[in-house]
Formats: C-alpha cells, sequence, structure tokens
C-alpha cells in the first residue's frame, strides 16, 4: 500500500481506522508454509486473538489456514467464518469445563493445560481425543510477561508431571492425539526453540496415538529497523529435518502444526490517526492525536516501539516528537521520536498495527471503537464500521431512582 492509498482510506472512512493489507497476510502465510515444504503433512492454526475479524478469518480460510482459539466466543467467530470444526483448535487456559465441553459438543480439536480437567474429561468422554499443552519449562525471550514456557507459568502442564499425565491417561482409557507448546512471545534464538522442541519429542514418546505436534508460536516480527526477526526459513530448514527424523522414530506420518498470530498479520496493519493538537511546553514538541490507548494499547501496556510515520509530509524536516493522544490518562504512543514534520491535521501512520491492537480496544472516556478497512487487489473494503453513540449505550440499563 503506498502513503496515497493510506490517505484515501482516512479520506473515505475518516480517522481513526485501522487498515490491513491482505497482500501481506497471504505473503506471510505462504512464506510460513514455504519454510516447511519438506515436512508432508503441515498445519497452520492462526491465532484468532491477534486479529479477528471474520473477513481477515475468511481470508486466512481461504488460503487453507485453520484457527487456533481461545475462547469458546473464538470458535464461534471461526466457524462463523466457515472454518471447518476440525481445523479449529481450542487450546484455553483457566476456562470452566462447561466452555470446553461445549467447544467439544461443537467438533473442535480439544487442548487441555491442566492435570485436573485433563482427568475430568478423560472420565467423561473418554471417546473424545484431546491434545495436551506441555510446560518444557523453557524461556524463549527475554521478557517476563511475555515468556509463557518457563516454571512459574500459569500455562500448561509441567513436563516433571509426565507420570501423573500417563496415570490419568491409562486410568481413563482416553486418547491423546496431540501434544503441544507454546513457550513464549520471542523467538530470538532458534537453539532454544528447537531445545523445547526436543523436550516435546521425547514426551511424544510417551503416546501412541499421536496425530500431530503442535509449537505453537513465538514467531518475532521486527517492529523498528535493527529488530531481529525470526528467521523462518532456518528455523524450517532445521526443525523439518528433525520432525521427519522423529516421526521415523516414532513409526507414523505425524503433523506438523503451528498456531502463529503476531507472524500472519502484525506488519499487515496500520493504525491511521489525525494530528488534533501541536503543544509546544518548555521541553517537549507533543503531537496529540485522535485516539489513545483505547484504540492502540501496545506502546502503554508492552512499550512496543511502533514506527510512526507522518504520512502527509514524509518529506518534511525531521523533528523530536512525543506523539500521544486524547485520553484523560497518560496514553504516550512514543517520546522524542524522529518523525518528518508535524502540523495539526497531518496524518500519521503506526506499524505493526495487525496483531493484538484492534483486539484490545476498550470504550474508556466513552470513545467509539476505530473502524477496520481490509485493502484487498487495490481496493479498499469496510470490514468494521466505527462504532456509534448507540454502542456505547446499547447494554445500559437507565434505571429512575
Ligand atoms: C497467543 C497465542 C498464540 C499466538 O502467538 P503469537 O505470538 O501472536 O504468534 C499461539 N498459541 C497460543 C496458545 C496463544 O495463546
Amino acid at each position: 500500500m503506498t502513503r496515497q492509498d493510506l490517505l484515501s482510506v482516512v479520506q473515505d472512512f475518516e480517522s481513526p481506522v485501522y487498515v490491513y493489507n491482505a497482500s501481506k497476510i497471504e505473503a506471510q502465510y505462504k512464506r510460513l508454509n514455504n519454510a516447511f515444504k519438506k515436512v508432508k503433512k503441515v498445519k497452520i492454526h492462526y491465532a484468532v486473538k491477534a486479529l479477528s475479524n471474520i473477513s481477515v478469518l475468511k481470508l486466512l480460510r481461504s488460503l487453507g489456514s485453520g484457527m487456533d482459539t481461545v475462547s469458546i466466543q473464538e470458535v464461534c467467530l471461526a466457524l462463523e467464518a466457515g472454518v471447518a470444526p476440525e481445523n479449529i483448535i481450542f487450546t484455553p487456559n483457566g476456562v470452566s469445563m462447561e466452555e470446553i465441553e461445549r467447544a467439544a459438543g461443537l467438533g473442535v480439536q480439544i487442548n487441555i493445560d491442566n492435570l485436573s480437567f485433563l482427568e475430568q474429561f478423560g472420565t467423561k468422554y473418554p471417546e473424545i481425543p484431546v491434545c495436551i499443552r506441555i510446560n518444557p519449562h523453557v524461556m524463549a525471550g527475554g521478557n517476563t510477561n511475555i515468556s509463557v514456557g518457563h516454571i512459574d507459568s500459569k500455562f500448561g502442564i509441567s513436563i516433571h508431571q509426565m507420570p501423573h499425565i500417563k496415570r490419568i491417561v491409562e486410568n481413563t482409557n482416553m486418547t491423546i492425539n496431540g501434544i503441544h507448546m507454546h513457550t513464549g512471545s520471542d523467538i530470538l534464538d532458534i537453539d532454544v526453540f528447537l531445545y523445547a522442541s526436543e523436550i516435546l519429542f521425547r514426551s511424544a514418546m510417551h503416546f501412541d496415538n499421536l496425530e500431530f505436534i503442535d509449537f505453537g508460536s513465538g514467531f518475532k516480527v521486527p517492529y523498528k529497523e535493527g529488530d531481529i526477526e525470526t528467521n523462518i526459513e532456518e528455523l524450517g530448514e532445521k526443525l523439518s529435518e528433525r520432525f521427519n527424523a522423529f516421526c521415523k522414530t516414532y513409526g507414523k506420518e505425524l503433523t506438523l502444526a503451528f498456531e502463529p498470530g503476531k507472524f500472519l498479520v502484525s506488519e499487515a496493519g496500520k493504525f491511521l490517526v489525525n494530528v488534533n493538537v501541536i503543544k509546544q511546553t518548555t521541553s517537549t514538541v507533543f503531537a496529540q492525536v485522535d485516539s489513545g490507548f483505547n484504540h492502540f494499547i501496545r506502546p502503554m501496556l508492552y512499550g512496543s516501539q511502533h514506527t510512526i510515520e507522518n504520512i502527509s509530509n514524509p518529506k518534511g524536516r525531521e523533528r523530536f516528537y512525543s506523539v500521544v493522544g486524547y485520553i484523560c490518562e497518560t496514553d504516550t504512543f512514543a517520546n522524542n521520536r524522529r518523525i518528518a514534520e508535524i502540523r495539526e491535521g497531518d496524518v500519521l501512520a503506526f506499524g505493526n498495527a495487525g496483531a493484538y491492537c484492534f483486539t484490545m480496544t476498550s470504550n474508556y472516556n466513552s470513545r467509539y471503537r476505530p473502524a477496520e478497512v481490509l485493502w484487498h487487489k487495490g481496493k479498499a473494503h469496510l470490514i468494521r464500521k466505527r462504532e456509534t453513540f448507540k454502542d456505547i449505550i446499547k447494554n445500559q440499563v437507565p434505571v429512575e431512582l
């Protein structure tokens, strides 16, 4: 998408607005598939929570993707998008047994991540095969906010509890058809990932009826210049070889599964805002935009550094700005960032706005959630209308006091 395309989206649909480039999503999907072309059976389950607009789900489905879901509502969205139940995996954490039963009733693959529910589910439904989520206790990234494989993590069943898992499986006569791990959000070091995979292979040998091994996700995408990105091609080369060797040892052609969110949609997204005010204080120049953490919370929640481009004045002389929002709360998108000269009314584009951006929006300050646009084959398609005042009050029940 060119700057002109982005400006036309703001002209047509106003700001703030999310726009997703379909061809980038497609390219990432193909790139991942291609990296594992030496494995016979590969299944990619897109992590719906990253960006759950149904048109995006349909696009991914049309490419051949399955869906990874973490709530019954996400399961329903995936079904609504036309994804077959057998191509949906439900990997919740800490949800109720009723929710798991509902998902199982819809025919989706269940992934269980605690011993208590493994035993309850196996006792009640020994005929439904389940996948188990293993915690291999490997730290994939450096940031404890996003590493979920380490010792204190709430995710997965500890690898050290394998004897307990086996006892439950034997006692209930249930079938384990897959094992799964999701170690964290940043694979910086492929060797660390391969090390965790070895642990998964070792646990796989404990089960005779496996159909797939799910390696989760954690593919890192670049946010700013100089960022390390997971070398998918190298990972594909190394893991494929190891996976194929494992299948020989295991004696069966298994499916290699992944469930990427960020990798598929992060870079495809841009968030476009308008600059309301330029405010010069004694030490700082603030650019205040028509948004805040109600629309785009990653910089405040995770300290994510998203690129910011002034698409209205790309050739302007660069100056330092603090880009902040209009929320009555500290909502700093960027501190002291070098950006082409910003004037009131300019449109700024945030990069990497595809994953975990719209899905984390709220109505804080009683603002509307933004519109979403899918850019497909040179055309803008509105895929979610901007909210209106009706949405703000629709569930409120006024009482006369
Ligand atoms: C969130 C999540 C993913 C996707 O992670 P990304 O970093 O976006 O690729 C995959 N699997 C599970 C179980 C998740 O919770």
